[in-house]
């Protein structure tokens, strides 16, 4: 590494056949010399470039060598470059320059002995070397010091990305079989129950009437396990990028209206009067089954947490966009709440009796985003929420395939 290393010299002196026959003397590989007639210009030079080592004329017109070394002494830049005065009166001169005692200094006599300059310039050359060389080693662990921080830094993030998708997970499987564990056990007590009545010869227990409702909440427990089962794999197709979206025409006038419908009988189960302002003809490309997917998400939260109170569905639009607002008037949600539920598993009542996976929300604005629409919530506590979506008329969604 050391050959490699390049050293600059400075040579001053006002005498022009004076600098070619240092230059001679001290030239060498690696060496960069770098001559100067007065003093004024090797200040210049100084500035501009790191020296190992300056050769200084001491009797100069103007600025004598040891003017310009007591300059060099007192800036920060040049106060450490070793210096070696040139004079024709010799050692008498030694004592003549104040910062002898900080070292660095030496001293050549003319005529000059080829061997001592040699011999002098190869000494201060090495020691630059060296030094610089100690530069780049310290420079070199700095950085892989560094290098080593970041990675250490990124591994302590891999790992408490890890914990939390740990726990995230084991909070999901627990969430997971309580919310399956509960239409099913209704299911599994039903079922038993009819297979004693059997048992028994008991066929009053098989009326018209008590087979209608029997079959009613059967299909209540079994649509509640499908909708747990759909909402648990559209999180897997979103965490792998595959949630499939196909446009083609909708009216969403008419594909609100038809959930509406579908969800009459549980709208007057869970006590909520329904008002609907649904403006006809608007029609975009958009997914269907997605966008009703929505419809039923934002319902049912809707008559859940309606606390009982009238739900208003409200369907218009502008030129640009569609506008869908589904408005109870039930519990509300927290400003600090309305942050967090549009994340995944992020269940606000946890008391409340109605539960839900926390994934409604997060399925929906994800469905929402992929037709690049928005949605919002506003909400104030006690007195219900309106969440609002909106689609672009005009939408560039591209079809993709689950
Ligand atoms: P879940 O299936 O658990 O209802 P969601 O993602 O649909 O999950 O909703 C997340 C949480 O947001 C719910 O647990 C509930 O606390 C809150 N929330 C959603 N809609 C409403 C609403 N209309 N009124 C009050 N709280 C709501």
């Amino acid at each position: 590494m050391l050959s490699k290393i390049e050293t600059k010299l400075l040579i001053v002196d006002d005498i022009p056949e004076n600098l070619l026959a240092l230059d001679a003397l001290i030239r060498g590989d690696g060496r960069q010399i770098f001559h100067a007639n007065s003093g004024e210009q090797a200040l210049s030079l100084l500035l501009q470039h790191e020296f190992a080592l300056a050769i200084i004329d001491v009797q100069m017109p103007a600025m004598n060598g040891f003017e310009l070394a007591e300059l060099m002494r007192g800036t920060e830049k040049t106060k450490n470059i070793p210096i070696v005065f040139v004079s024709a009166a010799g050692r008498e001169l030694n004592y003549a320059f104040k910062g002898y005692e900080t070292g660095a200094v030496d001293f050549l006599q003319k005529p000059l002995d080829v061997q001592a300059v040699t011999s002098k310039v190869a000494v201060f050359v090495d020691l630059d070397r060296q030094r610089q060389a100690i530069n780049i080693q310290v420079r070199a662990l700095e950085q892989s010091r560094r290098e080593q921080e970041t990675l250490l830094n990124e591994l302590r993030c891999a790992q408490e990305e890890l914990k939390l998708a740990v726990r995230m997970r084991d909070d999901f499987m627990s969430i997971v079989s309580h919310e399956l564990r509960t239409p099913l056990n209704g299911l599994i007590l039903d079922t038993q129950l009819r297979k004693m009545h059997l048992a028994n010869g008991n066929m009053q227990a098989f009326t018209v009437d008590r087979l209608q409702a029997m079959t009613s909440r059967d299909e209540r427990q079994i649509t509640s396990l499908i909708r747990l089962i759909e909402d648990i794999l559209d999180v897997s197709r979103i965490r792998t990028g595959k949630l499939s979206i196909r446009p083609a025409q909708v009216d969403l006038g008419v594909l609100v209206e038809h959930v509406l419908e579908r969800y009459s009988t549980q709208m007057s189960e869970a006590g909520c009067v329904l008002s609907t302002e649904i403006t006809p003809g608007i029609v975009g490309h958009w997914d269907a089954f997605r966008l009703e997917q929505v419809i039923i998400n934002l319902l049912t939260n809707a008559m859940r947490y309606g606390a009982k109170k009238p739900i208003d569905v409200r369907v218009f639009a502008d030129s640009q966009q569609a506008y869908l607002q589904i408005q109870d008037h039930g519990v509300g949600i927290s400003e600090q709440d309305q942050q967090r539920i549009f994340e995944q598993f992020e269940r606000v009542n946890a008391n409340h009796s109605a539960q839900g996976l926390g994934l409604g929300l997060f399925i929906t604005e994800q469905i929402i985003t992929a037709h690049q629409g928005q949605i919002s919530v506003k909400s104030t506590q006690g007195e219900g929420s309106t969440f609002a979506v909106t689609l672009p008329l005009q939408a560039s969604t591209s079809p993709s395939d689950s």
